[in-house]
């Protein structure tokens, strides 16, 4: 027996990140952020020099990418926030997952990363595929969007580069496209999943919502 996965995916700026990690911490169970694998493989490939049109090598690098409760590792090392969260980073990520080849090397990390956290209890899992591909059993499947000017707004206020609106909102609509036009698990909701349009919610809006369900589930569980 183990605790309930909660499944949250969307785009950049869509409130993900902090939804999960306040789901989390009032549920008292573990947040994954899978992102973290896909930067942690695009950082490599910067350090490293690798063609970011180059799958096979890609997914070398991939191998050497752990995924925890804490973000990612590279041959064992913790990885920094900052360095993870740069924008070349960013833009990166979301060159590097398009590619078949690393994908199938990331998704077994997070099941198992998954797993795990059910196994200690439960829990909450963001990312971009996670409801559609990852954890399709999930007990609960949460799709958030909002309005990409929002979502650039919002980016652009928690980095404190609000002086750099228009650049983030293009970055924002780039990786939009390459996520959502890919041909392996591109962006999109579950069939199963609730989904929440936040342009107009509080952050705790949203948190409450998600998390009245996930107490509603686990009740039942
Ligand atoms: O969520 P975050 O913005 O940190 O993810 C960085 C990039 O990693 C995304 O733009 C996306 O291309 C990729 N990603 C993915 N599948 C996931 C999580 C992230 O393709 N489950």
């Amino acid at each position: 027996m183990g605790g309930i996965l909660v499944a949250i995916d969307g785009p950049a700026g869509s409130g993900k990140s902090s939804v999960a990690r306040a789901v989390a911490a009032r549920l008292g169970v573990v947040n994954l952020n899978t992102g973290a694998a896909y930067r942690a493989a695009a950082l490599l490939a910067l350090r490293e020099n690798v063609d970011l049109a180059d799958g096979e090598g890609l997914a070398a690098l991939a191998r050497r990418v752990e995924l925890d409760p804490e973000g990612a590792s590279i041959d064992g090392a913790r990885v920094g926030e900052p360095e993870l969260r740069s924008p070349d980073v960013s833009a990166a990520a979301s060159k590097v997952s398009a590619h078949v080849s690393l994908r199938e090397v990331l998704l077994p990390v997070q099941r198992a990363a998954a797993e795990k956290a059910r196994a200690q209890g439960g829990g909450v899992v963001e990312g971009r595929d996670i409801g559609t591909v990852v954890l399709p059993d999930a007990e609960l499947k949460v799709y958030l969007s909002a309005a990409p000017e929002e979502r650039a707004r919002r980016r652009a206020y928690q980095t404190g580069r609000e002086g750099e609106l228009d650049r983030i909102r293009a970055a924002i609509a780039r990786r939009d496209r390459q996520d959502s036009e890919r041909e392996i698990s591109p962006l999109k909701p579950a069939a199963d999943a609730l989904v929440l349009d936040t342009t107009s919610l509080s952050l705790e809006e949203v948190i409450s919502r998600v998390l009245d369900l996930a107490i509603d589930l686990r009740g039942q569980t």
